[in-house]
């Protein structure tokens, strides 16, 4: 469930806008716009995810869908988060949705809307195939340093698989959940991969499950990530990896980096304190935390970051598709043991 830059951005527009004219129910695959509007809520969110403080400031509020959407900053701990948030109904409805992970220009009969583009999630998921796949052997690479082949891990949010796919070829027993059911119908066919359909949360996994958690990029979006990171530490086995990646907010890169990360369901944004406050209390000790490189494409980089510039010069020279391998600065890939005694907590 990686998240992808929004188009259509206004900030600091805080009155929704007219509702415009409707497509019909059933437009864009499972996805339709009169669903999108008639189903959209928001709810509060009474204290902070990580320190459980309950002051904070206004951070910043964004435009999207002709809703506005709004952003604290915990005065105690300097999370950002979503305020009120959207609802975990709302946000099934678009994982779930073909426009989500096809976009607009690769779904017949897209819903009407008043921008000229919508922007979900992804232009096209399948279209990255070769770069998650490189992707997710790079991540292989890295847990491997910690985890021996051999062990059984589960990805939470994996998508169509391509983790998955990387650690049965490194000798991993891989197991995925996904909420798309069109998602893991891919990585079953194409992948060969073992995914189940469903919500992480609800999920009854025995204690220690799992020599291995891994998450990629969710790092802004489990509607509750307290809830959701205390549950994945339970289904490990004490000793256990969880692994994930994440933005710092608050890094000096991100006045670089355009609309990267301010997306609508972006619920929560931590920095590297935050990160390391939230992992210690869940009895996590950090083991490996580093700036990660991403495989990826100029036309990727154009769509995450808004720079259409970057996206027309690529084209002129045909490059626009040609696979990258860069630090993205800000961006970390962490690897953290469950303390097989809490008592040993760093
Ligand atoms: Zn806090």
């Amino acid at each position: 469930m990686m998240v992808a830059a929004s188009l259509g951005v206004v900030e600091k527009q805080t009155q929704p806008q007219p509702r415009q004219e409707e497509a019909s129910a059933g437009e864009g695959g499972n996805w339709s716009r009169s669903g999108w509007t008639d189903s959209i809520a928001f709810e509060p969110v009474l204290t902070c995810y990580v320190c459980a403080s309950t002051r904070r400031t206004p951070a910043f509020d964004l435009s999207f869908f002709d809703h506005s959407f709004k952003w604290v900053r915990c005065s105690d701990c300097g999370l950002v988060f979503q305020s009120p948030r959207l609802t975990k109904s709302s946000l099934d409805l678009i994982y779930n949705s073909e426009l989500y992970w096809r976009g607009r220009s690769e779904v017949a009969n897209p819903p009407a809307h008043s921008t000229e583009e919508i922007r979900l999630g992804y232009n096209n998921y399948e279209r990255g195939h070769p770069y998650r796949l490189a992707q997710a052997r790079q991540r292989v690479l890295a847990l491997s340093n910690h985890l021996p082949s051999g062990s059984r891990v589960l990805e939470v949010g994996c998508a169509a698989g391509f983790f998955l796919s990387a650690l049965k070829q490194a000798g991993y027993h891989a197991t995925g959940i996904e909420l798309s059911a069109a998602m893991a119908e891919y990585g079953r066919s194409r992948l060969d991969v073992d995914i189940q359909v469903g919500d992480f949360d609800q999920l009854e996994i025995p204690s220690g499950s799992y020599d291995g958690i891994a998450a990629w990029g969710c790092d802004s979006n489990f509607h509750d990530v307290r809830k959701t990171y205390s549950h994945m530490v339970e289904a490990l086995h004490p000793g256990g990896i969880l692994a994930f990646n994440y933005f710092d907010f608050d890094h000096p890169a991100r006045v670089f980096l355009g609309s990267f990360k301010r997306v609508y369901n972006a619920l929560y944004y931590f920095n590297r304190r935050n990160v390391a406050s939230l992992l210690s209390s869940l009895d996590l000790e950090i083991v490996s935390h580093s700036t990660e490189f991403q495989y990826t494409c100029l036309e990727e980089i154009a769509s995450m970051t808004g720079r259409r510039g970057v996206q027309t010069l690529a084209r002129t020279f045909g490059v626009e598709r040609s696979m990258l391998r860069l630090p993205i600065l800000g961006s970390y890939l962490l690897l953290a043991r469950k303390l097989p005694n809490p008592s040993q907590r760093p």
